[in-house]
């Protein structure tokens, strides 16, 4: 069986033991291929490949750095059917849906493409006499990205584009559970003429991250995945006074108002619950129905539910796959069932669903709540899995006062005809990203993505301004030449403007 290794100083690099462990494939059920596990020893010998690379990668000028980006951008376009199916066979997406995660990716790149104007400094001329002040930015060394199994490429992008743009070298641990995108995009950066060491991979679970975060020749890492790892990874990286910046959990909420179009709303939030099997950090979970929508609302969201075919990620007329394991399947269903317990009302249930020619896979079917309380566990655990969940509320606030109270604050939608309500929501809500009519809002890759609450720990939101900002650190330089200016005496106070 084949073993995915890791990706060392521009080189498929064989671990310093043979300890493994599976991939499967979810819409099968079946084990594919093993994935090596990092020691401490790998992983140093990975930040030393890193660390040799900086010398000369932080010294390459904005110039080399644009080329090797635009160079990548290219290569990720040329093979982006391939890189799709790769992430839908490991991770059981639809491809069409792992394309889409590629092209959201490949919106860091650009970005990072056009980084030679956002990485302009500031000049004050003239500050004092004969003297004047500028500042610039530079990267901090090697970094690392921790990332989770739900977007095995385009989380990855929103680290390692800029990271790299700015000088940086990055040391990428994806998750074991579908690692082979990761050694895929670093064979498309060696053929995009990034010099070896500057991206490299090591596979791996817990050991993996760990000697990551304890390694001093680590300077900053960037962690995304579930709240309490994040925290974890939060305290024991600053803790070993590294930068870190550490995306967790969510429970997003789509209000729904009665003067929405509810039909369209409707396919909306059937989309974003559903669109993979809602294992995304930006999926809808919880749908707070205003009013007098709850019942119109409530009976769409049944009709498009039963509508949502489900089947293996690469067949064509698939909407939603498999969940990534067989765990995942049992905990989203253990859910449903004590919701069902605790009083709600199972309008649409997807328990024990079976695909036919696919009986072992992880399979289960979407799954739509009704009179969902906030007191119930399928309102408070994030399921990460094709269960929207339908609360009743009597007015906007109330709603608003809801989703406040919910300690995730990742992603929220309102829908509406109202400006005036978007904009009392857009102000008044405790989330880091808002749409309006909008189901899952995720930024443009020129503006950062990151939410609030549990879902951020520490204050850094990823990629845009945010992201070079993370990368980079200031210097300041105040200067003056005496022979070009007025000449001034040296003297033993501290200097003064004058
Ligand atoms: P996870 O937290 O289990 O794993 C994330 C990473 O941490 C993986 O690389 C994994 O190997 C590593 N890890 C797991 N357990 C660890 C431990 N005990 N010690 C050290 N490292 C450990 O998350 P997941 O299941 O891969 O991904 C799903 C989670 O990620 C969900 O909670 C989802 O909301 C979240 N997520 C958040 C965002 C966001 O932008 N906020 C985006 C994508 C996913």
């Amino acid at each position: 069986m084949k073993t995915i290794q890791h990706w060392i100083a521009g080189a498929r690099t064989e671990g310093s033991t043979t300890d493994t462990a599976p991939v499967f494939n979810p819409a099968t059920g079946h084990e594919q291929a093993r994935v090596a596990l990092a020691t401490p020893a790998d992983v140093d010998a990975a930040v030393q490949a890193a660390a040799r690379a900086f010398e000369t990668w932080s010294e390459s000028s904005l110039a080399q750095r644009t080329q090797v980006m635009f160079a990548f951008r290219q290569l990720l376009i040329e093979h982006e059917e391939e890189l799709a199916r790769i992430i839908s066979a490991e991770h059981g997406k639809t491809v069409d849906d792992a394309r889409g995660e590629i092209v959201r990716g490949r919106e860091v790149v650009e970005y990072a493409c056009g980084l030679g104007d956002v990485l302009k400094g500031n000049f004050s001329d003239q500050v004092s006499r004969g003297v004047d002040v500028h500042d610039f930015r530079q990267p901090l060394g090697v970094v690392a990205g921790i990332t989770p199994f739900n977007f095995p490429a385009m989380v990855p992008l929103w680290m390692h584009p800029i990271a790299i743009a700015t000088g940086n070298t990055f040391i990428l641990k994806p998750s074991e559970r579908d690692p082979s995108a990761a050694d895929f995009v670093a064979d498309l950066y060696r053929r995009a003429g990034l010099p070896d060491g500057v991206f490299n991979v090591v596979h791996g679970g817990k050991d993996a991250v760990d000697a990551l975060l304890d390694h001093p020749g680590v300077e900053a890492v960037s962690f995304v995945g579930s709240t309490p790892i994040a925290r974890y990874v939060h305290e024991r990286a600053t803790s070993a006074g590294k930068r870190v910046q550490a995306l967790g959990g969510a429970k997003n909420h789509a209000v729904v108002l009665p003067d929405a179009d509810l039909e369209s709303a409707a396919g909306h939030l059937t989309a974003g619950a559903y669109g993979s099997a809602g294992e995304r950090c930006m999926a809808v979970s919880v749908a707070v129905a205003v009013g007098a929508a709850g019942d119109e609302l409530v009976a769409a969201l049944e009709r498009k539910a039963r509508e949502v075919k489900v089947g293996p990620g690469d067949a064509p007329g698939t909407d939603m796959g498999p969940l990534i394991t067989e765990a995942s399947v049992e905990r989203v269903e253990n859910a449903v069932t004590d919701a069902a317990q605790q009083g709600a009302t199972v309008v649409v249930d997807g328990r024990g669903l079976k695909v036919d020619g696919h009986e072992n896979g992880f399979f289960t079917g979407p799954t739509l709540l009704d009179r969902v309380t906030t007191a119930m566990d399928a309102y408070r655990t994030e399921l990460f899995g094709p269960v929207l969940a339908v609360v009743r509320v009597d007015t906007l606030d109330e709603a608003i006062a809801l989703i406040n109270a919910n300690p995730y604050g990742n992603g929220t939608a309102l829908f509406t005809d109202s400006g005036a309500a978007a904009r009392h929501f857009q102000r008044k809500i405790r989330v880091g990203m808002i749409g309006v009519n909008v189901p899952v809002p995720v930024p443009m890759s020129y503006y950062s993505f990151g939410g609030w609450k549990d879902s951020l720990i520490g204050d850094s939101p990823v990629h845009g301004p945010e992201g070079v900002r993370f990368y980079t650190r200031p210097k300041v330089v105040t200067t003056r030449w005496p022979r070009a200016a007025q000449q001034v005496t040296a003297g033993f106070t501290f200097p003064t403007s004058s």
